[in-house]
């Protein structure tokens, strides 16, 4: 029992939901079973794109040198970086939730705030394969008003939002590297508790309660690479140096 009230405090939401099944269940099953369906069909599609998505997002942060992200992508990219961002979005496949794994990856190693928000809204709304639908159904004249007046809201949320949030306030901030006077942390809010951090750096990292801790602040000199090694791995980004 108390196994059941540990977890159901720390996953709030997914108990809500569960809970609300029930009482569908209870009072209105014809409901509920419309609902259960929905929501299957909604996972078996997540499973079916993820793991393209995760794949595409492994290959970005191993692959793609963050000089190469920070000038197509980052904060003095300008212009160029803005029609980009546009143009990725504009073509890429898959639902908006496929969008933000891959958005983290890029700001991880280096794209501005603006930029992301070009992608993801043109990913979310300016895809070209649904203009073309769009055109079909509401009319030329129709897609065009819109997707002009879309874009211009667009690259102006891009504006905004880069004024509003900083990369300091992301998850993914990455951080300066680390020297012996730095302090580790760990957010185990994001912590994915994979170990890759105990694996590579066992004398300073260690899982406890499926979340990485960290075992020790006293960085010895000749343990400095091993540590940014852990911490540039860590595929949520989550652990900091302050
Ligand atoms: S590598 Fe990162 S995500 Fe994985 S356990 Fe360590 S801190 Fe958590």
């Amino acid at each position: 029992m108390n196994k059941v009230i540990q977890f159901s405090k720390k996953n709030k939401l997914l108990t809500v939901v569960v809970f609300s099944y029930i009482v569908l269940f209870i009072f209105m099953p014809n409901k509920a079973m419309l609902s259960l369906q929905n929501s299957l069909y909604y996972v078996k599609e997540m499973l079916m794109i993820m793991p393209v998505i995760l794949l595409l997002t492994a290959l970005i942060t191993a692959w793609i040198p963050k000089k190469t992200i920070e000038k197509n992508l980052g904060k003095n990219s300008g212009l160029k970086g803005a029609a980009f961002s546009f143009l990725l979005g504009s073509f890429s496949a898959g639902p908006i939730y496929a969008a933000f794994p891959v958005c983290k990856a890029l700001l991880s190693k280096g794209a501005s705030i603006s930029n992301i928000v070009i992608l993801l809204s043109t990913w979310a709304v300016v895809k070209v394969p649904m203009l073309l639908t769009e055109a079909k159904f509401l009319g030329p004249k129709f897609m065009i008003t819109r997707w002009i007046l879309t874009t211009i809201s667009i690259f102006v949320m891009g504006y905004i939002t880069s004024k509003l949030v900083k990369q300091k306030d992301l998850p993914s901030y990455d951080n300066k590297e680390i020297s012996t006077t730095n302090s580790l942390t760990i957010s185990s809010t994001y912590c994915i508790g994979c170990g890759l951090c105990e694996k590579i750096a066992p004398n300073y990292f260690k899982i406890k309660n499926k979340k990485a801790v960290v075992l020790n602040q006293d960085i010895n000199q000749k343990d400095i690479e091993t540590v940014n090694k852990a911490v540039e791995k860590c595929p949520a980004k989550m652990i900091k140096s302050i």
